[in-house]
């Protein structure tokens, strides 16, 4: 009898079922190679990565500058802990600090890290400047929120997957509905409320963008009751929208800006708090920290990062091609029912497949997707996020529009 023989992809797909904690769900794709738009599986086959590592591969992968500077660095000097001060930090502060416009920067290394930060930060202001009572300050997260995964975080979150069985939570975090601006004014009269931990785009949630008077709204809002408006740009920073940062599009500078993902073009977890030194100073030495926050090699990684979403004009590209992108899912919209919605800004995009949130449609969408050439997963069941490196091309992005199409005219 033949023995049946199982293929590289399955081996290594087992050997994660196995010996991995079963916290992901993931496609089966099993990926070993990058290069700009595109990654390769370890059969070889070639497909287009509309997830982008979830917008950390702005830049592409293993974009060629980002890799020279993290392996020069690495040759010289990787960590030296904050401990000592490092040659690459200082320079890495004031370029980032320049750039986005604020006194300083801490720097942190995966993004709930400088979530976790900026809270911590907002307690200690509203004590030390704000007067909030000791142990009383509350801050205001957002429904359908996702700012990752600590205790703290989670506490804040409304879906169950992320919050369920975790209990007990945080006490402070106080919810109010998205996009609602009366919630956010009944809830700005306690004068208790320090801050507003807010995405631009609720990217998880199934990018999800607030309406067009929302977030400068919420943001006057803030400013009149002394209250932080925390901007979390994880997802929506570093030129994803079309702007350098989503808030920008509103001419909105947030009072804390939260920077992760892209910042280090996919390389190595790097993460940013930027504020200004009313805000900042706040934390003393030895209040807060990472071992690994603001590394050497972080520093140089980052700083050829940000550099290369400038040089190479991505901000501009995602507006042009996220505007085209829409426009031509929106007339696929006209040739079949599937399409409830398209939504997004930049080349921060979704569809929302015509189906309740149980069902696997979505999931079966991505699957022919991945067959046909092209990378993404759905998120919150009916939704697919559509967001590749910034760096694709308008002929690449036609290419990526015929094989949707082909897809969905298929089912
Ligand atoms: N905040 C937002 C808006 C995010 O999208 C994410 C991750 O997807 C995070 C925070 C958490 O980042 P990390 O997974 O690096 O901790």
């Amino acid at each position: 009898m033949a023995t049946m023989t199982a293929t590289r992809s399955e081996f290594l797909i087992a050997k994660e079922e196995q010996y991995g904690a079963h916290n992901y769900h993931p496609l089966e794709a099993v990926i070993e190679r990058g290069r700009g738009v595109h990654v390769w599986d370890v059969d070889g086959k070639q497909y287009y990565d509309f997830l982008s590592a979830y917008s950390a591969v702005n830049q592409g992968h293993c974009h060629p500058r980002i890799i020279e500077a993290l392996t020069t660095q690495a040759q010289k000097l990787t960590l030296i802990s904050r401990a000592f001060y490092n040659s690459e930090l200082g320079p890495y502060e004031e370029y980032i600090t320049k750039l986005f416009g604020y006194d300083k920067v801490l720097p942190m290394n995966t993004g709930v890290e400088a979530v976790e930060t900026a809270l911590k930060l907002c307690r200690k202001w509203a004590y030390e400047v704000k007067g909030v009572p000791g142990n009383q300050a509350k801050i205001l997260f957002a429904t359908g929120n996702f700012h990752g995964r600590t205790l703290s975080v989670i506490s804040g979150s409304t879906d169950p997957s992320s919050r369920g069985g975790f209990g007990p939570y945080m006490p402070g975090w106080e919810m109010v509905e998205y996009n609602n601006l009366a919630a956010l004014e009944a809830a700005l009269e306690d004068p208790h409320v320090a801050g507003l931990l807010i995405e631009p785009i609720q990217g998880e949630a199934g990018v999800v963008v607030p309406d067009p008077g929302y977030l400068s709204a919420a943001f006057r809002m803030c400013r009149e009751k002394q209250v932080l408006f925390i901007g979390d740009e994880i997802q929506t920073g570093i030129a994803r929208t079309g702007k350098m940062l989503a808030l920008d599009h509103y001419g909105i500078k947030p009072d804390i800006l939260i920077l992760g993902k892209a910042l280090s073009g996919g390389v190595l977890p790097v993460s940013a708090v930027l504020a200004n030194d009313e805000i900042m100073l706040c934390i003393r030495p030895g209040e807060h920290g990472s071992t690994y926050g603001g590394n050497p090699l972080a520093c140089a990684v980052a700083r050829e990062a940000l550099q290369v979403v400038l040089d190479e004009k991505l901000a501009d590209n995602a507006q042009q091609l996220g505007e085209m992108f829409r426009g031509a899912l929106n007339e696929l919209r006209k040739e079949t029912d599937l399409l409830t919605l398209v939504r997004g800004q930049g080349l921060l995009n979704a569809i929302v497949i015509n189906t309740d949130e149980d069902s696997d449609l979505a999931w079966k969408i991505c699957l022919q997707f991945r067959d046909k050439g092209l990378l993404a997963k759905p998120t919150h069941g009916n939704k697919i996020r559509l967001a590749p490196p910034l760096v694709i091309t308008e002929e690449q992005l036609w290419d990526c529009v015929g094989i949707i199409r082909e897809t969905l005219l298929s089912f």
